[in-house]
């Protein structure tokens, strides 16, 4: 219901990274940080600012 089970004793474990070894492949969604509703936009943030960079993509979606 809540994606991939986490560990809190070895977060690195079960940390899935947006970009993947395969190029132009990347992962978004509540798999990649947390889950529901918000943790979904945040992951979604965090994979497009691979694409546009995080201070650009912040700078656009505070201006919107
Ligand atoms: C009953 C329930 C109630 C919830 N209530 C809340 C709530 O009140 N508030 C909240 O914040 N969160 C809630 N959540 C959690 C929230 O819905 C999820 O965390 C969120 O939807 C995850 O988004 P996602 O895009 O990562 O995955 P999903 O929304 O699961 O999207 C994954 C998509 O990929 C598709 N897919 C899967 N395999 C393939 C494939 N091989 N090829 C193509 N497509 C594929 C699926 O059909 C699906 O459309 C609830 C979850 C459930 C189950």
């Amino acid at each position: 219901m809540y994606g991939v089970m986490k560990d809190y004793n070895d977060p690195i474990k079960t940390f899935i990274p947006t970009r993947t070894k395969v190029p132009n492949l990347f992962f978004t969604g509540q798999n990649i940080s947390l889950h529901g509703v918000l943790g979904v936009t945040i992951s979604s943030v965090t994979t497009c600012s691979e694409f546009f960079g995080m201070e650009y993509l912040i700078n656009k979606i505070s201006k919107a």
